[in-house]
């Protein structure tokens, strides 16, 4: 069964990815990060912690609230947002446009305030929306991966409740049954050399 909607419009060299907190998205993203190296995947600033196991530069690049001023200041974000009341999340515009000038697909991973604010800016990139199967199993997964407080849960599901009802702002949903399904669909959207090869 297709996941995506019927006939997506069209295919960009720029995918924006977004969608509801705990939906996978960055699981998603790690998927085609390991098996399309071809796909550019951006790299976002944040002024939260590391958590266990993530690296600078890798997963984020983990900067401090007066470095964060500072790259607002020079003009440095693309985008950027307050997220779950908590951080703020921000996309560094230069490897952006290095990537696309660079002629491979690029994605970014970001929140939806975010993805609004590129819709502004970078029009001719695809907005693609990830949903979760069902409200039950968004709450399953969000409750599973257990690295949030009680009050900090809470937070994000009141936020993703809000963020489910934005999917017709965007161009594509693709529905995030199975990882590695929902990164082909992704994948099948970008223009740009991108290796068929699936193994
Ligand atoms: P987490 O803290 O769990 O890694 O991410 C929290 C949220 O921040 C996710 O919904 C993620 O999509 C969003 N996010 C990550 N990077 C960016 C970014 O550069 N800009 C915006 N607007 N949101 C981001």
């Amino acid at each position: 069964s297709s996941d995506s909607a019927a006939s997506p419009p069209r295919r960009s060299r720029l995918i924006v990815l977004a969608g509801p907190t705990a939906v996978g998205k960055g699981t998603v993203a790690a998927d085609v990060r390991r098996r399309h190296p071809e796909v550019w995947i951006s790299v976002s600033a944040t002024t939260r912690a590391p958590r266990p196991g993530e690296e600078n530069g890798v997963h984020y690049w983990f900067v401090s609230n007066e470095e964060f001023d500072a790259m607002i200041e020079r003009g440095d974000l693309l985008e950027w947002a307050v997220v779950h009341q908590a951080a703020r999340y921000g996309t560094p515009r230069g490897p952006v446009d290095l990537a696309l000038a660079s002629g491979h697909p690029a994605m970014l991973e970001i929140d939806l305030q975010g993805a609004r604010q590129v819709r502004e800016t970078m029009p001719e990139a695809l907005f693609v929306f990830l949903k979760p199967p069902s409200w039950d199993e968004l709450v399953r997964r969000l409750v599973g991966r257990g690295t949030e407080s009680e009050a900090e849960r809470e937070r994000r599901l009141e936020t993703a409740r809000a963020e489910l009802a934005a999917e017709s702002e965007f161009d594509v949903t693709i529905v995030n049954h199975e990882v590695h399904a929902a990164a082909e669909q992704l994948v099948a959207l970008m223009v740009g050399p991108v290796s068929t090869r699936s193994d």
